[in-house]
């Protein structure tokens, strides 16, 4: 990339963990998908109950693979042949879990999580419940404000994900969101963190490319 523009990203970046630090989150920048990796293995320990909510980012990083490598007690969600009651299980377990993961739909620049789900089960793992929660993402998931992290969710992230998902929602057809009342809608728990009680509960990582929807 042009250095020039690299300078401008490189300041949001910061700008952006200056405000989570002073939400009482925690943010990392780093360049690579292998610092990200070894920057989870910093903030977990092996024995850990691990579980994750649901990510393109996890999958392309290496994270899934990393959980399944036996050292830490993962609740996979992903495991082959899980029932939906079995799976079901795994979201509860997750509530007690002593680190979650997950990415996140936006991040605004004034150190606030924005994120929309479908089912509840990673917002409310997010809100509660983990004693930590480690939140990865790309450099693309950055926004201004909350006006642009819900741009950014009608306009990107929740077409992209209906599509990937072969939903039969009108944005799967125009490319951006036409709030729907469809049965199959996929957007139903809208969620901001702006702020965290205890300082070491979440931590955001954010990877110097860009990633997910
Ligand atoms: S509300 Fe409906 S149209 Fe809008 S993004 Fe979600 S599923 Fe698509």
């Amino acid at each position: 990339m042009d250095k020039n523009a690299m300078f401008v990203i490189d300041e949001r970046v910061k700008r952006t963990i200056k405000n989570l630090e002073k939400n009482n989150m925690n943010g990392y920048y780093v360049q690579t998908e292998e610092e990200a990796l070894k920057k989870i293995e910093e903030l977990i320990s092996e024995g850990d109950t691990v579980s994750v909510g649901g990510s393109m980012t996890l999958f392309e990083i290496g994270v899934i693979d990393l959980l399944r490598n036996g050292k830490y007690n993962f609740l996979d969600r992903y495991k082959d042949g899980l029932s939906l009651a079995e799976i079901k299980e795994v979201f509860r377990k997750s509530f007690y879990a002593d680190a979650y993961f997950t990415s996140s739909n936006a991040i605004t620049e004034n150190g606030e999580i924005y994120n929309v789900d479908g089912n509840g089960n990673r917002v409310a793992a997010m809100l509660y419940g983990p004693d930590k929660v480690i939140i990865v993402v790309g450099r693309n998931k950055i926004v201004k404000d909350l006006d642009q992290a819900i741009l950014r969710v009608e306009e990107t992230a929740a077409p992209a994900n209906n599509v990937r998902l072969n939903k039969n929602n009108p944005c799967t057809k125009t490319g951006h969101c036409m709030d729907c009342k469809s049965e199959q809608r996929i957007c139903n728990e809208y969620t901001v963190i702006k702020r965290q009680g205890n300082k070491d509960r979440i931590h955001v990582i954010i990877i110097d490319n860009e990633l997910g929807y």
